[in-house]
């Protein structure tokens, strides 16, 4: 059986992610997606808030799984059982944290292999960094995300304008 592990903050989850998703479902018998619970200290949405909107989008993906961790990828990835850790490249700027990333999750465990996808064209700009910017401009970021996670973010971003206006 070929189990993948796709690890990120998904902060959150946009169409580049669920692209990268979709794609690794194809080619795995199943995907646990790897929600990051300590990377970010002050993420726009909780752990809890990432996975269930990870779950909402791909709840049609029948054998895709979302779950939360922190502590090392490798440790995740070994009690999941995978095989490989996929990881999706943009642009160039991508690669060396990656390579670095993959080579060093190498020499711990290297029954664990890295594969990356590169992006879809259409998403190759996309970041959950970008779309945050762009909400909190108010701008529109229907293109980027899921409709019912546009509506969360903007949910968060009125009330964040709420608690600062009192
Ligand atoms: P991290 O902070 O670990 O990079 P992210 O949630 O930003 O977490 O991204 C998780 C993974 O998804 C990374 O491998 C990243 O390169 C990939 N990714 C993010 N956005 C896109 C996109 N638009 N197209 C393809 N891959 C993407």
């Amino acid at each position: 059986m070929t189990i993948a592990v796709y690890p990120g903050s998904f902060d959150p989850v946009t169409l580049g992610h669920y692209d990268i998703i979709n794609r690794t479902a194809r080619i795995m018998d199943k995907v646990v997606i790897g929600v990051l619970q300590n990377k970010s200290k002050t993420p726009l949405f909780s752990a809890q808030e990432r996975v269930n909107m990870l779950k909402e989008v791909t709840a049609e993906l029948e054998n895709v799984e979302v779950r939360c961790f922190d502590g090392l990828l490798i440790d995740f990835a070994r009690n999941c059982g995978a095989n490989v850790i996929v990881r999706g490249l943009r642009a160039v700027t991508d690669f060396e944290y990656e390579l670095q990333l993959a080579q060093t999750n190498r020499v711990i465990a290297p029954e664990i292999d890295t594969l990356f996808l590169n992006t879809n064209l259409k998403y190759s700009y996309l970041s959950s960094s970008i779309v945050k910017e762009i909400a909190g401009f108010g701008g529109d970021i229907h293109m980027f995300l899921h409709p019912q996670i546009a509506d969360k973010v903007k949910a968060k971003f009125a009330q964040a304008d709420a608690c600062i206006k009192g």
